[in-house]
């Protein structure tokens, strides 16, 4: 393995660490002894210190400290330049949550968690459902409701919504305790993920909304909410949202693959077929790494359709490039100019 698979590979372990502490209950996180994974990766960085004559943490609570205050390429040595964008951090400094990066690195590489128990998850779904249409209509459901603050079983149980009901909803559960503070539950009202008020009494949302915009709406009952998996959240509903737009927005039939996450196919007007998956993701580098991995599944080419304002932030098609792997069949596209009819969306493309 070359220095720079190494060097990713440790952080990736790290941050599989950190959404394992987070998982667990707060007051056991920081007891001894810690989770197995969280062990072994002390050990690794540790180790990796050693070799190279690089600073070591003095224990967990010592590395969850650099993760939440020092960004990786300060303590991780080796990592490729612009691997990651400027300021990262694995633990939001004022939420004390795990970053999208955090989980966007854990589900990196052969050992890769959270994307890929969303799509196992999804897979199950796919198979209980038995038709795509009905699939269809039941991934819909989680996009549009990945926290139900309120969820009345009136509504649930009317015949239009029974069915689907019954499908989805061992895939909910209880709001974690770290997001209930003092009996409340927030969620952001722009992106629906979970929220709270940081330390500083700013809100925060998982969704990564600008802070500007962010307004929470708010249950005083915590116990009844629910909530999917956190990995649902950010891998399904968060990209879900504007893979809604752009499939309303194509005037030909948008077919859905059920194959990982979803991937879509549609015919564009000078009849050539078009496989696109929306990705609303922190990180462009590890969204081109994920990619790549698709792309090789579908062994043809993969449009990865993002956020206009993901697409165009300073950048975001040059840190993707860069990372995807030599000969990858994809390429990045805006959503709006995936959207507009003609050749626009093609030139301003990317394919490696
Ligand atoms: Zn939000």
């Amino acid at each position: 393995m070359t220095e720079d698979r190494q060097a990713i590979a440790l952080l990736a372990a790290v941050a599989r660490g950190v959404l394992e502490l987070t998982s667990i209950n707060r007051a056991a996180a920081l007891r001894l002894p810690y989770p197995p994974g969280v062990q072994l990766v002390l050990d690794q960085m540790v180790l990796s210190g050693m070799t190279r004559s690089h600073p070591i943490p003095a224990g967990v609570p010592d590395l969850m400290r650099w993760c939440r205050e020092r960004g990786p390429e300060e303590w991780v040595p080796g990592l490729p330049d612009e691997f990651l964008t400027v300021g990262t951090r694995l633990i939001d400094p004022e939420a004390g949550e795990p970053t999208r990066t955090c989980v966007e690195l854990a589900s990196l590489g052969p050992y890769g968690v959270p994307e890929r128990e969303t799509e196992t998850l999804l897979a199950e779904l796919a198979a209980a459902c038995g038709t795509v249409e009905r699939f269809v209509v039941c991934r819909d459901f989680l996009i549009d409701r990945p926290v139900m603050l309120r969820p009345d079983p009136m509504q649930l149980m009317q015949p239009a919504v029974a069915q689907v009901w019954n499908l989805v909803k061992g895939l909910y559960g209880p709001v974690p305790d770290r997001f209930s503070d003092a009996g409340l539950v927030h969620c952001c009202r722009d992106c629906g993920l979970l929220a709270k008020y940081a330390a500083v009494g700013r809100p925060w949302c998982e969704g990564g909304c600008s802070s500007g915009d962010r307004e929470l709406e708010t249950s005083q009952d915590s116990q009844s909410a629910l909530a999917l998996p956190f990995a649902l959240r950010l891998f399904l509903a968060l990209p879900g949202r504007t893979e809604q737009t752009v499939r309303s927005r194509l005037t030909d039939q948008v077919q859905l693959l059920p194959l990982g996450l979803g991937v879509h196919r549609v015919t564009s007007p000078d009849g050539t077929l078009r496989v696109f998956q929306v990705y609303d993701r922190e990180q462009p580098g590890l969204a081109a790494l994920r990619a790549a991995e698709v792309a090789t599944l579908l062994d043809g080419p993969l449009d990865i359709v993002m956020p206009d304002a993901m697409a165009g932030r300073p950048g975001c098609r040059r840190r993707f490039n860069l990372a995807l792997p030599v000969g990858a069949q994809v390429r990045l596209v805006a959503a709006s100019d995936f959207t507009t009819p003609g050749p626009a969306h093609r030139s301003r493309g990317n394919r490696a």
